[in-house]
């Protein structure tokens, strides 16, 4: 298999580190392909990711991404976006399973998985930036949202075979669109399905996280709300996703750059390890994933953490110690 490796910048760097210590504990014989782009790169050449990048990634069968900083600079173009984009990763699969050993804020107990669309929506890209006014063009198309149901559809079968399709249709048209091909794709899979407003669902998901299983939803109501999940799965340091399209797949932690704790070394690397185990379960390697799960449940139960879970533990210890159970348990 060959591995696009892209650290990014701020933590994006530091948890690929950790990430890729405990593929190493894996002793698979991948290949891996580092490309170094992001902010840094636009920083030293105006230029974060270059057309000869995107060739390279898309030879790779999947990429292993850490972070990239957006600045809100008008000129940027967020190379995330454009990577979903230019590899048609349509679906963002962000599932929220809270460990075992990490204390939650609240008291419930919950296992859902949002199932955002990642290609168009408000981050279709269609701007227009004015000195009195701004404009940015949201875009619902019948194919992006048939897919991106069957997507959750296919993931409903496997778990509750039920989904929640979130939209605010009450007030934006190209909702309506979403909703009612969301519901006939749910109908034709034999899926329950049930709708929420998406400020209704911002407010449920606080109060009876346990109520949801599967949550299709658009670009920018999934990005808000993964990071509303985050929040009560742990934090934004526990979170993994998948960024899924019919021929290329990323794998990322929620989390952006972090610039406040970068190159300090306390960014927790469990999201990222967790990323990792998303690649394997795709790639079929569901051994070596399920390694990773429980080496991470140790690890946190003899209380080697970072920071943000009230630990003492560096990035790079935490990960050793993960790696470290992941050799015993492969070579066993
Ligand atoms: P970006 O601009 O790249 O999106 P950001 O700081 O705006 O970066 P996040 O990186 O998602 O957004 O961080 C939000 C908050 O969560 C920050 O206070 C950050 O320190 C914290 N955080 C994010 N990731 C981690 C992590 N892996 N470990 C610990 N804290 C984290």
């Amino acid at each position: 298999m060959k591995l696009a490796i892209i650290p990014g910048d701020g933590i994006g760097r530091e948890v690929m580190e950790a990430e890729l210590t405990v593929l190493d504990a894996l002793c698979l014989d991948e290949e891996r392909i580092l490309f170094q782009i992001g902010y840094g790169k636009w920083e030293r050449t105006k230029s974060a990711i270059t057309d000869e990048d995107i060739a390279g990634i898309k030879e790779c069968n999947c990429v292993l991404f850490g972070a990239i900083t957006t600045p809100p600079d008008p000129d940027y173009r967020s190379v995330l976006v454009r990577l979903r984009k230019e590899l048609d990763l349509y679906a963002n699969i962000r599932p929220f399973t809270p460990l075992k050993t990490v204390k939650l804020p609240c008291a419930k107990t919950f296992d859902f998985v949002i199932v955002r669309e990642n290609t168009e929506g408000m981050y279709s890209g269609i701007e227009e930036l004015h000195k009195d006014a701004a404009y940015t063009t949201r875009i619902i198309t019948r194919n992006g949202c048939q897919r991106i149901a069957e997507r959750a559809c296919s993931l409903a079968k496997e778990r509750k075979k039920q989904i929640t399709i979130v939209h605010k249709a009450n007030v934006l048209k190209s909702d309506t669109l979403f909703r009612d091909i969301c519901i006939d794709v749910a109908k034709k899979n034999g899926i329950l399905y049930r709708e929420t407003l998406v400020d209704t669902m911002a407010y449920e998901m606080i109060l009876h996280p346990e109520k949801f299983d599967v949550i299709v939803t658009t670009n920018l109501f999934g990005d808000i709300l993964s990071d509303e999940a985050a929040a009560i799965a742990g934090g934004l340091g526990l979170c993994p996703s998948a960024n899924i399209g019919d021929h290329h797949a990323l794998f990322e932690p929620i989390h952006g750059s972090a610039p406040d704790i970068a190159g300090k070394g306390i960014a927790n690397p469990i999201a990222a390890i967790l990323s990792l185990k998303m690649m394997l379960e795709w790639s079929g390697k569901i051994k070596e994933a399920r390694s990773i799960e429980s080496a991470i449940d140790s690890v946190l139960a003899s209380r080697i953490k970072t920071h943000d879970l009230g630990g003492t533990y560096t990035t790079m210890e935490v990960a050793k110690a993960i790696a470290e159970l992941v050799l015993d348990k492969n070579k066993n």
